[in-house]
């Protein structure tokens, strides 16, 4: 989810202990990256701040881990918004679309595989970047996406806000069958939005995944061997 750092609506110390409080052993923070401005993406030197800060405040909670990740700005060529001396520092990278929509197949999916195949680079949010009523998906090789994310060990996101819900339930099914894992994210820029999880459970649900299939249906432990934490 994100936080005060960009433009989420609650400070790191109040999504660890809510986050706590429901029931989960940890979090995963995805402020943008520097060159969303509308979103105050972070600079370099802010991410560092961050870090820290996470750094800190891990150091005081028991049984609870916040997870530093970013939802990096895959830029129009595919590369991503944020130097790999940069990407490397983070627990976990989420690399999104959020800019240039206009863009034929080809291009798209261009873009989109030359992001999941950047090394740092955990699970691709958004992949379709639909936005229920206002933006049609992307038109992507979907089955090209999914055989790159398969190779280079990428997971794919279902986003659970709801005028996203993407992949869908159909993609994920297909993807499963090519041998894909997922990240089940909520995008939450408040408290109540983590609410939202029951929705990409559900989209995952009607794909056939299971808990298997999904990174953060994992352990702490099982995720920090998973992630080389
Ligand atoms: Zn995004």
């Amino acid at each position: 989810m994100h936080s005060t750092w960009s433009d989420g609506f609650e400070s790191i110390e109040s999504i660890a202990s809510y986050s706590k409080k429901i029931g989960y052993e940890y979090v995963g923070i995805t402020d943008h990256s520097q060159s969303l401005k509308v979103a105050h993406g972070l600079s370099e030197e802010r991410v560092v701040k961050k870090i820290n800060q996470i750094e800190k405040i891990n150091k005081k909670l028991k049984n609870f881990r916040v997870l530093c990740g970013t939802e990096c700005d895959i830029k129009p060529n595919g590369t991503l918004d944020y130097s790999d001396k940069i990407l490397k520092k983070f627990d976990f990278v989420c690399a999104g679309i959020h800019s240039n929509f206009k863009m034929d197949s080809n291009e798209a999916t261009a873009r989109t595989i030359k992001a999941i195949e950047n090394e740092y680079v955990t699970f691709l949010a958004h992949p379709t970047c639909r936005l229920m009523r206002r933006r049609e998906p992307f038109d992507l090789d979907m089955e090209k996406i999914f055989d790159t994310a398969k190779e280079t060990n990428t997971y794919l996101e279902i986003n659970s806000f709801p005028d996203r819900l993407d992949l869908n339930d159909i993609h994920a099914k297909l993807a499963k069958e090519r041998g894909v894992n997922f990240v089940i994210a909520t995008d939450a820029h408040t408290l109540n939005h983590l609410s939202f999880i029951r929705f990409g459970i559900a989209t995952a649900r009607r794909g056939w995944l299971r808990k298997k299939d999904i990174l953060n249906a994992h352990s702490l432990k099982e995720v920090e061997k998973i992630l080389g934490m």
